[in-house]
């Protein structure tokens, strides 16, 4: 039987007793629980190896959000970010949508596009049919580069040739080269090909060829999840679960017609995604542009996600967004946390990585809006927020619970206070 994800009382476990528990639900080495662990992760020679001016290596919170079931299995996520919330807040939702049979997702194959600007072009329609006629010799060339993503399946699909009449520099073609780059991001496989083409390009359009580079809009390479709470789970505090289902789907609208709250309401989103997707070693800079040029691609920034009420008494929210993440490539086997998350994840391929991605993605919308719903966002999370200030005032120890309390208690959590409070406390 494949164990649960569903772990009670992990919240107050240890981090050792906590590890121990990852440990053995994904069947880790002794030396794979040390690099999640820090104690043997990333060291000064691997980093410099990895940048340019090496002086350190930084380190981040990795937490484990728990009750996930994504296309009927169970996954442990590790998460690694700095900001109070967003682990309790993805374990609480997976715990919501577990009760509606957990997270369904998707994946388009893992097709990036390269593109190749032409500039130059007396006739630039008349060059666009050239060079979709000669479609397979592009193909052709493109797939001679990298042997070993054709070997295993990979390699280019397709050419689209877009046609700029007018551009700050006079008429402009951009070749887009589909390619699937399998289990990598595929930035260096692209761009890889895409260089190759230029000459042949170049023979074939008449023009000259510039910029030659992937495109972070992956829209060819969508993750999408599904999820349905039962209304009745969502209850809290003395709100009927309808109450909260139909505030959550209220709050969404704002960010359905309202770039100012789109923008909030993704980042939310986002919260999830960076965190697996730096946990993995993958890159999240990429994913945030794509992301956020995705929720753009109508003209008017909108959000990712969808809510609505069903007529059976469900939530059902979805989420679809481009998802370039790779698990080989790149940092994912390099940096040794990375490969140890990536193990615990238990994932087979890059699309299950895109598909436990955007379940994340769509659990932690579900989070923010259930807490901006119910509870007034300001509650939760001001208590944490008071940890940190408490922190950065100078407590340690118990005194970090203690003034964080006193504060929220007098709505003034500011660092003033905490000075105060810290000084009064040990009695300075
Ligand atoms: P990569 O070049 O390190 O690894 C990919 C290569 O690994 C493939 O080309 C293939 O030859 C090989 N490979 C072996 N097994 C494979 C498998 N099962 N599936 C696929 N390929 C396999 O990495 P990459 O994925 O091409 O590039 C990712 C890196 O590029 C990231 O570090 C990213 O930060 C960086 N990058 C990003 C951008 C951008 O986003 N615009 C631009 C440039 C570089």
């Amino acid at each position: 039987m494949e164990p649960s994800s569903r772990i009670p009382g992990f919240y107050d476990l240890s981090a050792e007793e906590r590890l121990s528990v990852v440990k053995a639900f994904a069947g880790l080495a002794d030396e794979e629980a040390r690099a999640l662990a820090g104690s043997d992760g990333l060291n000064l020679a691997r980093a410099g190896q990895m940048i340019e001016n090496v002086i350190g290596t930084f380190a981040l919170p990795l937490g484990v959000a728990t009750n996930f079931t994504i296309n009927g299995r169970d996954y442990l996520v590790p998460m690694a970010v700095e900001e109070p919330s967003v682990v309790a807040g993805a374990s609480f939702a997976a715990r919501l949508a577990r009760q509606g049979g957990g997270f369904r997702a998707t994946s388009d194959p893992p097709l990036m596009i390269g593109q190749i600007q032409i500039l130059g072009v007396a006739d630039p329609w008349s060059a666009r049919f050239r060079l979709l006629a000669e479609r397979e010799r592009i193909l052709a060339m493109a797939n001679r580069q990298d042997p070993v993503l054709t070997g295993l399946g990979g390699g280019a699909r397709d050419v689209e040739v877009r046609v700029f009449e007018t551009s700050p520099v006079g008429p402009m073609l951009v070749v887009h080269l589909l390619y699937d780059v399998r289990d990598a991001m595929g930035a260096n496989a692209v761009n890889t090909a895409a260089e190759a083409l230029a000459p042949l390009l170049e023979e074939i359009s008449g023009g000259r060829v510039t910029l030659r580079i992937l495109s972070n809009l992956a829209d060819r390479r969508l993750a999408r999840a599904h999820c349905r709470v039962p209304v009745a789970a969502l209850a809290h505090e003395g709100f009927a679960g309808e109450r909260v289902a139909q505030g959550i789907v209220e709050a969404w609208a704002l960010a359905a017609v309202d770039p100012y709250r789109a923008a909030t309401h993704n980042k939310g989103i986002m919260n999830g995604i960076d965190a697996v997707v730096i946990a993995t070693g993958n890159d999240w800079r990429a994913i945030e542009a794509g992301a956020h040029a995705y929720a753009a691609r109508t003209g008017r920034y909108t959000s990712l996600s969808h809510w609505s009420l069903s007529d059976d008494g469900y939530l059902v929210g979805t989420l679809e967004l481009p998802m370039a993440v790779g698990m080989v490539g790149g940092a994912t086997r390099v940096h040794p946390a990375a490969r140890a998350a990536l193990k615990l994840l238990g994932v087979g391929s890059a699309r299950e990585l895109a598909e436990v991605l955007a379940a994340v993605g769509l659990a932690q919308n579900l989070a923010a809006l259930r807490a901006l719903a119910a509870e007034g966002i300001q509650r939760g999370h001001m208590a944490l927020h008071a940890r940190q200030v408490a922190m950065a005032a100078g407590a340690t120890g118990e005194l970090v619970a203690r003034i964080a309390e006193q504060m929220v208690r007098e709505g003034k959590v500011r660092s003033d206070r905490a000075e105060e409070l810290l000084r009064e406390m040990r009695g300075v």
